[in-house]
């Protein structure tokens, strides 16, 4: 962290200054030039609040020299981490995520996993608690759904990914293989904090409001309890445009992997809200070089309990996996 003093500074203030921050930090560095001082606070600055340092008088700015996120950094963890999920290696190889936004019947998850498993999909996506604006919406069909989307594995062998509002319901996500953290829920950081005991990959979305830097200090939550197998999942963020859903923020797909080393996948689903813009968001994902997508897919869109209109069939979500495998080959040439 570096410090920029005032140039009306008294050396007795200086002094002042420099013998509190060595109550905090291993050394204090003093660079003098014509006008501005400069400290550099050599060691562990965690014990530093940067705000509180700029709001004193003698201080004219404050910079940090390295991020507050360490462990999910890739500073200090320059190689990617790869998830392994089933077959997927998510972070190492492309990973295709599709399902219905809600499990409904046996019978639609079911057919929609046999149908995304037969277009190439590596994981199967189904929401069982349902976190929805009004109270009166589906809120879904919580332990039940859990235990149909077992079911669906069993028949297709596809591992499961699936939300969590709360850790009291964790026993129910046993068979679960990546636990999801939806975008209300990126701040929730007891929620945060518990998953982060656990030995299993966390599906982290970007809230709707929030900052990338705020998506990876909440990585962070889960990664300081030793858990760091997160996948993160830019889902759009809420801005002035009314014509879709969210805004898409493709460049936290290269700005993330910049930043860290974990898997970066995109939802175009939930980004834009209509279906028909999901392929061209999909394609668009996959040529930013995302780590993966996920894609609500639903065998009757227009009975969805949940989002249908966002929902692809399972035909157009056959035709979207072919053509970003084109996609993904093209940019290997
Ligand atoms: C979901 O993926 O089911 C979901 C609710 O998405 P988000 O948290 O991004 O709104
Ligand atoms: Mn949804």
């Amino acid at each position: 962290m570096i410090a920029v003093l005032k140039p009306n500074t008294s050396p007795e203030q200086r002094e002042h200054l420099i013998n509190w921050l060595k109550t905090m930090v291993t050394d204090v560095h003093i660079s003098e030039g014509k006008a501005y001082t400069v400290l550099g606070l050599v060691g562990d600055t965690s014990r530093i609040d940067p705000e509180l340092l700029e709001s004193l008088d003698i201080v004219e700015s404050v910079q940090r020299v390295s991020e507050p996120y360490k462990k999910c950094s890739r500073q200090f963890h320059p190689e990617d981490t790869v998830v392994e999920v089933g077959k997927a290696k998510i972070g190492a190889e492309f990973c295709l995520i599709a399902g219905p936004c809600s499990v409904e019947t046996e019978a639609q998850i079911i057919d929609v996993a046999e149908r995304v498993k037969a277009a190439g999909a590596d994981v199967l996506r189904g929401g069982a608690f349902k976190p929805r604006t009004s109270p009166y919406d589906f809120q879904g069909l919580k332990g039940e759904g859990l235990r149909l989307l077992s079911e669906a594995k069993k028949v297709t062998g596809l591992p499961l990914v699936s939300e969590i509002m709360s850790i009291d319901t964790l026993d129910l996500f046993e068979d679960v293989d990546i636990i999801q953290v939806g975008a209300r829920n990126m701040q929730n950081f007891d929620l945060l904090k518990e998953l982060g005991h656990l030995d299993r990959p966390i599906l982290l979305k970007r809230g709707l409001a929030g900052t990338l830097k705020e998506l990876l200090m909440s990585a962070e939550y889960i990664m300081a309890g030793g858990n760091e197998k997160i996948i993160l999942c830019e889902r759009g963020i809420r801005t002035y445009e009314t014509m879709t859903r969210n805004t898409l923020d493709l460049s936290a797909v290269p700005v993330l992997q910049e930043r860290t080393h974990l898997p970066v996948i995109v939802d175009p689903s939930h980004a834009t809200g209509l279906s028909r813009l999901v392929p061209p968001m999909a394609l668009a994902a996959a040529a930013a070089g995302a780590d993966g997508i996920m894609v609500e897919v639903h065998n009757d869109p227009a009975h969805a309990l949940c989002d249908g209109a966002q929902s692809l069939t399972p035909e157009q979500f056959a035709d979207l996996s072919s053509r970003v495998r084109k996609i993904l080959e093209a940019m290997k040439a």
